[in-house]
């Protein structure tokens, strides 16, 4: 089936309503396996509702309309599915008296114009809405099939999940299967290069590249007659895809770095403390935004000037004189310094220079230390982004801080 998402409403090409209907349909579209070849956005217009709904028809089989069900004259998207469909609307009884029933249930008093809603199509299936006054319904003709569904999301979702998504389970053809692989520590211009070949000879599974805040996912995707087939497929392309960039992996399952960590702590039962100087705090914030995690963090310090640095960790003025507080050196001390005092079986420290001001020659803006501890291992990067966004800087710095605790807990490094 080959799909076109069609949002009827003046109020949309003006800008002042948002379409999220049709980021919605898409995404649940994709998921069932549905491609989507448009989106179609039209006024309360019945002339250019009818040519949007005629060409979306040239190339697809299925549209799925939001909007213009309303009782008021500018509602006419079921006039119009008329004209094209060949069809003449006819009162529904069942809807009328679920109307009715509303309408006397509420105390409001129903208008004529009301009883429009209860008109449809006289060869369409109509779909109930217990949440609005306007049902929608499903009409077919040649092989083409239209579905207008009310134009508040709050209506129209649970009738799409409700009615609409199981009729199309069972008229899809072929089943999808997607996995999406997140990694870290590859931009996504050198993902796509290592992968080029996989992508260039693409046909099914599918295999796409999506940059994200800081990392990058891959989306593997197969459409077969089962699902156990197409799942088959994409096990067989995450097998290849994993021996040329496995480094970099970090979730099979669409996770957050953060969450990836978090769950690894819990499982094996490690408890984890950290020092923060320019995330002042942050790193902190996203791992205990998991719920569980006292079983595992013990605490998180904000250590920010240099006299909490000594105090709070030990570290030596002679180290923060003389190699800087943004220095491995002021990173590796304050970790071991924190891992002996805490007792936790890791301890991580993060100092850098966030911005947008504080830089010199040598230590320039998105300069940043991290340094790691678990028992006798030990580990500490420098990273330098050329980032002068301040929030940037220190986000990014916390993907990293995951990312090593990560590659620890996997033993690929301190070792
Ligand atoms: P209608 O069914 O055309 O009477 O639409 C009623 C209301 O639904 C509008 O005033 C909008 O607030 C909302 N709405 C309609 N279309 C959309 C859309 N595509 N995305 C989000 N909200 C919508
Ligand atoms: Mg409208």
């Amino acid at each position: 089936m080959k799909a076109a998402i069609l949002s009827v409403g003046t109020e949309l090409l003006f800008g002042q309503t948002v379409n999220t209907n049709s980021v919605y349909l898409s995404q649940e579209l994709n998921q069932l396996g549905i491609d989507v070849l448009g989106h179609y956005t039209v006024g309360d217009n019945a002339g250019r509702l009818e040519a949007a709904i005629e060409a979306a028809f040239k190339e697809c089989d299925l549209i799925l309309a939001t909007g213009g069900l309303g009782p008021t004259q500018d509602d006419l998207t079921k006039e119009t599915v008329c004209r094209v469909m060949g069809d003449e609307l006819v009162l529904n009884e069942e809807a009328l008296a679920r109307l009715e029933r509303r309408f006397s249930r509420s105390g409001w008093k129903m208008t004529e114009n009301n009883r429009k809603q209860a008109w449809f199509p006289s060869r369409a299936t109509v779909l109930m809405n217990d949440l609005g006054t306007a049902p929608g319904f499903r009409t077919s003709e040649n092989g083409r099939t239209i579905v207008c569904m009310p134009g508040p999301p709050r209506e129209m979702r649970p009738m799409f999940e409700q009615q609409v998504k199981p009729w199309l389970s069972g008229h899809s053809d072929q089943k999808l299967f997607y996995r999406t692989i997140r990694t870290f520590g590859i931009g996504e211009s050198s993902l796509e290069t290592e992968l080029l070949d996989l992508i260039d000879q693409q046909t099914d599974p599918t295999l796409a590249t999506y940059a994200k805040e800081g990392e990058c996912s891959l989306r593997i995707a197969s459409k077969r007659m089962t699902i156990e087939e197409a799942k088959q497929a994409v096990d067989q392309m995450t097998e290849q895809v994993t021996a040329r960039i496995g480094e970099y992996i970090y979730s099979y399952d669409d996770e957050e770095l953060a969450q990836v960590v978090a769950q690894k702590l819990i499982d094996r039962k490690l408890t984890l403390a950290a020092a923060e100087s320019c995330t002042g705090g942050l790193f902190s914030k996203v791992l205990t935004d998991f719920p569980g995690m006292s079983a595992v963090f013990d605490r998180g310090l904000v250590t920010y000037s240099n006299r909490a640095k000594i105090e709070e960790l030990g570290v030596s003025t002679e180290t923060l004189e003389r190699f800087g507080a943004v220095s491995r050196e002021t990173a590796l001390a304050m970790a071991r310094g924190l891992a002996e005092k805490t007792a936790c079986d890791l301890a991580i420290s993060v100092t850098g220079i966030a911005g947008p001001t504080g830089d010199t020659k040598d230590k320039p803006l998105g300069l940043v230390y991290i340094a790691l501890v678990m028992g006798e291992r030990e580990d500490c990067i420098q990273s330098r982004r050329r980032n002068v966004s301040r929030a940037w800087n220190r986000q990014y710095a916390v993907l990293q801080m995951f990312d090593r605790i990560n590659r620890m807990l996997d033993g690929r490094i301190g070792n």
